[in-house]
């Protein structure tokens, strides 16, 4: 477990991913006075500026803080693979949860990616947003039967995919796998441009972003005061903790743990050498590798997730990561130029169901959560937005339920 008020966004991530170049992070000036908003958002990455843009796009009174330059937490080293498919496959959520709820959540994030796209097209931000399909490719154990078992349940449940097999799959996209799933309706991004894009929007309809840290939260029966690092304090009716891996204490939850995760990014590659249409690829196994290729050209993999917390003995472990890295990508594209332009290292959450934790923190109704762990983070991201902007209204759906913080882990 990473310490909420000792850990850094420079312990949060190690070298250099290749977002955000040439731009700087929206400005946030330091607080001058004790305020009063509706709403408070703590942590100006990826989740909190979609939770500020959706409530200041809704009329609310917002305010968001960060203690550092927003956007350059975990956010700045996300590969922004924005899937709707979860960390969990259909069928392992249907073994915990039953059909019905697993097909629900599926349904759900389809969605969300849609609303994404649907917003960042609304606002024109410059972000390098473009739709993608994705590839699931068999791998290890998870074979042919297992992506067609996959696949059925998927159109069961009304979700979109072609399951491919391994001729399909070599003719289509040259690549030599016994199978895969190709859906269509994910997308990628530069995800720090969208996090920047977003906070200006926010800020053009009226929310404040402070550069101030939050030491102390005072949850009372109408409002929730909360202490920061100078003499002042914000008084909210709703707080939303958007603090990426970096959960303060009262925030209780036994089904996520953190590890690390690595990327790297190539040179740009020579012009026609991509796989068919930069389909964003990931496999079908627990630790998975995925792959992705950028507006600029490059391929970015991803991976070698392992259980280190120490920010030190992550990045120390970068060559070797990145070493594995490119062997994954020489097998997988053996036509790709593997020279490498950027690698990183990054802290990363996940939970035992792959679902994130969003809602009320147990015992006190007026701080919500918007943790969107796993490797769709962000989709979760955007999910919590319109959650949580709606029982920030008073408003809550019995769906709400498969994200809650002190949800035991699952069965099955
Ligand atoms: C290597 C890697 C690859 C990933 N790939 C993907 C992917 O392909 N697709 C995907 O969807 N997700 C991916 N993720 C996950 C995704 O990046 C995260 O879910 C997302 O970036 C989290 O954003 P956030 O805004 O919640 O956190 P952050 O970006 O970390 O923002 C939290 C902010 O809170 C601030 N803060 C913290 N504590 C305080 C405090 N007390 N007071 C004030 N401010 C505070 C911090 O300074 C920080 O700016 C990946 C993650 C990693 C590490």
């Amino acid at each position: 477990m990473l310490d909420a008020l000792d850990t850094a966004q420079a312990d949060l991530h190690g070298g250099r991913a290749p977002w955000g170049r040439g731009l700087r992070p929206p400005r946030h000036g330091s607080l001058k006075q004790s305020i009063k908003t509706e709403v408070l958002v703590v942590g100006g990455g990826i989740t909190g500026s979609l939770a500020a843009q959706h409530l200041a796009a809704r009329g609310v009174d917002v305010v968001i803080v960060d203690r550092e330059q927003p956007g350059l937490g975990s956010t700045a080293a996300s590969t922004a693979m924005l899937q709707w498919e979860i960390d969990c496959t259909l069928g392992e959520l249907t073994n915990f949860y039953g059909f019905d709820r697993a097909a629900t959540l599926y349904q759900r994030s389809a969605g969300a990616v849609h609303g994404l796209s649907s917003l960042v097209g609304a606002l024109s931000i410059d972000c390098s947003f473009r739709p993608r399909s994705t590839l699931y490719l068999s791998a290890g154990e998870a074979g042919p039967s297992a992506l067609r078992d996959e696949h059925l349940l998927r159109q069961r449940a009304g979700l979109p995919g072609t399951l491919l097999d391994h001729a399909e799959l070599l003719s289509g996209f040259g690549i030599d796998r016994a199978a895969a799933i190709l859906s269509p309706g994910s997308a990628e991004a530069d995800p720090v441009l969208l996090s920047w894009g977003l906070l200006h929007d926010a800020e053009a309809r009226g929310a404040r972003l402070f550069d101030a840290m939050v030491t102390e939260y005072h949850d009372a029966p109408g409002s929730v005061t909360v202490e920061t690092d100078g003499p002042f304090v914000i008084e909210a009716r709703h707080v939303i903790l958007a603090t990426g891996y970096l959960m303060p204490d009262f925030v209780r939850c036994g089904i996520h743990q953190t590890a690390s995760s690595w990327a790297l990014a190539t040179v740009p590659q020579a012009p026609g050498s991509l796989w068919r249409d930069g389909a964003l690829i990931w496999e079908a196994s627990q630790a998975y590798n995925y792959a992705r290729t950028t507006a600029d050209g490059r391929i970015i993999i991803g991976g070698e997730d392992d259980g280190t917390i120490d920010p030190a003995v992550r990045d120390g472990k970068m060559p070797q990561k990145t070493a594995a890295l490119v062997e994954s990508l020489v097998r997988l594209w053996p036509a790709a130029n593997p020279v490498v332009d950027f690698s990183w290292s990054g802290a990363f959450g996940e939970t035992e169901d792959g679902l994130p934790l969003i809602g009320a923190v147990p015992g006190m109704p007026r701080i919500l959560a918007a943790y969107g762990y796993g490797g769709n983070g962000i989709t979760f991201s955007f999910m919590a937005s319109r959650m949580l902007a709606e029982l920030c209204a008073g408003r809550r759906e019995s769906w709400f339920d498969a994200f809650a913080i002190d949800r035991p882990p699952p069965a099955g």
